[in-house]
């Protein structure tokens, strides 16, 4: 088909050594995050009841380059450097004169790109002298990856899982389990956030919001316990740029390079972990482009609203500087799980805000489409949030077809999709709906913004 090999594999002798930390180049960096109480910036040693020292540190560092401790590698060697995919048959069936190359993380023991930082944090959190680690998860994949994480540090690991996704996805929590973790349905009577919850709803189907509430208070109310966060906070993308580093490095090995980075946004640690190293490039003059790919049902940097916001539902957490559609927007239920938070990460924010992020929002029925060509011509089936970015990267190859162009396109398969079979079964049987439009529920989430300080 071509002298250009299908799969470019790094030796593992060349994993990264150490992660890029976007701070240190930004034109401008992210306004601090702010106490509610007193609209004052945290300092640091508001966060050190449930996040480690070296993890706060991180949060702040402008250091462009942060070394990946020794015993992090050693784990990630488990299943890194990632195989860069060049997409021929996916390029045959487009009949399009672009590249398509795809950076696989579904191939970690969890399946997803969520290992990278959840490896880190563990160490970092074992290091401090930490006993146990307690988190939410909504579609499963953090909290999966949380647990093998753990259980590779010798942690304890209670995963606070939204109610509905635990009585759907019982293999998500069965994986868990078999990594040692302890999984409650949230809302659980194990938290003052769960009983108030379950006091005024005995049968709620739990939010990711209440799930974070939840974990946040498990932390803060025991000494030897902290809380993990799956992405949205600066050190969570810094973890995740392993993928964007090896994937430079891979397409310099059959001469190339990107022309357009795309990655599904979420909280924005798959992007940032794809996008970041070519940003870099970008910063010192090169052209590339970066395309964020989010749901219509919720469209945060597409149709939110750059503000100061809460990370949770009840309010607990800081402000952060963010793209959001209002915390007590609750979008619908798609099947892409792992996009459906109401805010981004404020590097992300900060960066699309100033030009240097493209964003678009898709419906999950094309999104469907895309998978399932993907599928039948490169074999892996997605996981609904990589697909996303799968559908962005096919209607650019089209959109080179037309132009007669040669674009270099790279995306990141941030997952598989083994665990999500029932949305495919969906698609197939014609019963998966794409979602009205949300304006008016965005409208009114919006309308709740906390007051603080306009970032504009
Ligand atoms: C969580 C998840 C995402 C979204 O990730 P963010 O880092 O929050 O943007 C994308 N793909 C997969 C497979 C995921 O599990």
């Amino acid at each position: 088909m071509s002298q250009v090999p299908t799969k470019i594999l790094l030796d593992e002798s060349r994993l990264p050594t150490h992660w890029y930390n976007i701070l240190a180049d930004m034109p401008t960096p992210p306004k601090p995050p702010l106490n509610p109480q007193t609209g004052a910036p945290v300092r640091p040693e508001d966060l050190a009841a449930i996040f480690p020292p070296a993890l706060i540190e991180q949060e702040v560092s402008s250091e462009r380059w942060i070394p990946i401790p020794e015993p992090v590698r050693e784990v990630y060697r488990l299943w890194r450097p990632t195989p860069l995919f060049r997409a021929h048959r996916l390029e045959a069936a487009l009949g399009t004169p672009a590249r398509i190359y795809y950076k696989y993380e579904g191939v970690s023991p969890a399946g997803s790109h969520k290992p990278n930082t959840a490896v880190a944090q563990a160490y970092y959190n074992k290091e401090a002298g930490i006993r146990r680690l307690a988190t939410e998860t909504g579609a499963g994949q953090w909290g999966s990856a949380l647990s093998l994480a753990c259980n590779l540090f010798g942690l304890e690991c209670t995963v606070y899982m939204v109610r509905v996704s635990y009585d759907q996805k019982p293999y998500r929590r069965s994986m868990m389990e078999t990594w040692g973790a302890t999984v409650h349905p949230s809302p659980s009577p194990h938290t003052q956030a769960g009983r108030r919850v379950l006091g005024a709803e005995p049968d709620s189907p739990g939010s990711l919001g209440i799930a974070i509430s939840e974990a946040v208070e498990d932390a803060a109310t025991h000494e030897d316990t902290n809380y993990a966060l799956g992405s949205v906070l600066n050190h969570v993308l810094l973890h995740q740029t392993v993928i964007g580093l090896e994937a430079k490095e891979q397409l310099a090995l059959v001469g190339e390079k990107a022309d357009l980075v795309i990655a599904s946004c979420g909280g924005g640690s798959n992007l940032g972990g794809i996008a970041f190293p070519f940003l870099y490039d970008r910063f010192a003059g090169d052209e590339v482009e970066v395309l964020a790919v989010e749901p219509e049902a919720c469209p945060t940097l597409t149709r939110g609203r750059y503000a100061y916001d809460f990370g949770d539902v009840a309010g607990l957490t800081p402000l952060l500087p963010m793209y959001t559609l209002g915390r007590t927007y609750v979008p619908p239920a798609i099947h892409a799980g792992g996009l459906r938070y109401h805010g981004d990460s404020a590097l992300v924010s900060q960066l699309y805000h100033e030009g240097h992020i493209q964003a678009r929002a898709y419906p999950q029925r094309a999104v469907f489409e895309a998978a399932v060509l993907f599928a039948r011509s490169e074999g892996i089936v997605p996981a609904p949030e990589s697909a996303h970015a799968v559908r962005a990267a096919i209607d650019e190859a089209l959109r080179c077809k037309d132009q007669g162009e040669a674009r270099t396109i790279l995306f990141n398969l941030s997952g598989h999709g083994h665990f999500d079979m029932a949305a495919y079964d969906a698609y197939r049987s014609g019963q998966l709906e794409d979602v009205r439009d949300p304006g008016e529920a965005i409208a009114r989430a919006l309308a709740e913004l906390p007051e603080a300080p306009p970032l504009v």
